[in-house]
């Protein structure tokens, strides 16, 4: 399914196999999508296995399609995010914005778990945990660069309602505007069952002016802190997804093509990292790929860094499209950076809706 261009949707494969053969042979890993829900029992002991009919026919595609953009699109983001930072800034030198120049940007958080009933119905510590595992991530402790990123939980609400549950994609435009709260500096976050092939997908902040209130980042429930999604349950379905919300793009973005994903330390790559690469080089430029970086392919226990010059790209493209516009938005800010003091926390879960 193509998404219109207004806004984009990424995502990570659910589950991707069949690792290349060796690394002489290069990065051309064949993959294999997975079926939300099915077991990896069902996929081969593995998860990995010849799989069924039907999950040969949704072979062959290992990134995400909805994800893709094309170079013109992309040169055409980089273009407006520096043209945005000249027009607010005067410059648009992105170390203006470097994490280790700037005091820390909290971000908060509004969590919105759609259910069916019991299920997608998240406990307080799911959501802290999820919430836990970002500050981790984007704070350089799993390893790699510190963003200089925080997140703070601002609220969390649970809508029982089956069908946006279960298609959120179908009604994306409708829970959205139902569930969503604060400005353009606050992160929606929305769990449910995301569906067949990918676990999350999320708006890009270019894209804020024309869609606010589609603003967001949708992941599945199962692939939160000990989630039942096998090898993708350690919570960094949300740590990617975020990634393309605070501006990041996947590091084999455009392949060996310049500008890839226009961050000057990610090294170019051919393809997505599938399963978990020791080591692949599969571009002529300078660097082997980055296997473990957030915003590549590889399952949760591969992924555990950002690099200083993604931190650098989040800070400007926070600057250009996030940070408070003028001293009235900046006057409410309740937390450092941030437009939404909040309410509550995940221990005050509450209701809201019911099916419509
Ligand atoms: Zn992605």
């Amino acid at each position: 399914m193509r998404r219109f261009a207004g806004v984009s949707l990424c995502a990570l494969t659910v589950t991707a196999c069949a690792v290349s053969s060796s690394m002489s042979d290069g990065p051309r890993a064949r993959a294999r999508t997975v079926r939300a829900g099915e077991t990896a029992a069902a996929a081969g002991k593995d998860g990995c296995g010849q799989g069924t009919a039907g999950a040969a026919a949704r072979a062959a595609h290992p990134r995400d399609h909805d994800g893709d953009l094309s170079r013109g699109q992309v040169v055409a983001m980089l273009g407006d995010l520096h043209r945005t930072l000249r027009e607010r800034y005067g410059t648009s030198d992105e170390r203006r914005f470097d994490s280790a120049r700037r005091r820390t940007l909290v971000i908060p958080v509004r969590f919105h778990a759609l259910a069916a009933g019991r299920t997608g119905r998240l406990s307080a510590a799911s959501v802290r945990g999820q919430i836990a595992t970002l500050n981790a991530a984007y704070g350089g402790r799993t390893g790699g660069a510190d963003t200089g990123v925080r997140f703070r939980l601002a609220g969390y609400d649970v809508t029982n309602n089956a069908a946006w549950f279960r298609h959120p994609r179908k009604y994306e435009s409708r829970l959205k505007h139902r569930l969503r709260r604060g400005g353009r500096g606050t992160l929606n976050l929305y769990t449910a069952a995301v569906g067949s092939d990918v676990l999350g997908f999320s708006t890009f902040p270019q894209w804020y002016r024309k869609s606010p209130r589609k603003d967001g980042v949708v992941v599945d429930y199962r692939s939160l802190p000990h989630g039942t999604y096998r090898r993708f349950n350690r919570g960094y379905t949300a740590v990617h997804e975020i990634g393309h919300w605070l501006g990041l793009l996947h590091t084999f973005q455009g392949g060996c093509t310049p500008p890839g994903d226009g961050v000057s330390d990610t090294p170019y790559e051919a393809t997505p990292a599938q399963g978990c690469p020791h080591y692949k080089d599969s571009c002529p430029q300078r660097g082997d790929d980055p296997v473990h970086n957030f915003m590549n392919y590889g399952f949760d226990s591969c992924m555990r860094d950002f690099t200083r010059g993604q931190g650098r790209r989040i800070r400007a493209v926070w600057a250009a499209y996030r940070a408070p516009r003028n001293a009235r938005e900046a006057g409410r800010a309740g937390v450092r950076g941030s437009v939404d003091r909040g309410t509550g926390g995940a221990g005050a879960a509450r209701s809201v809706g019911g099916a419509r």
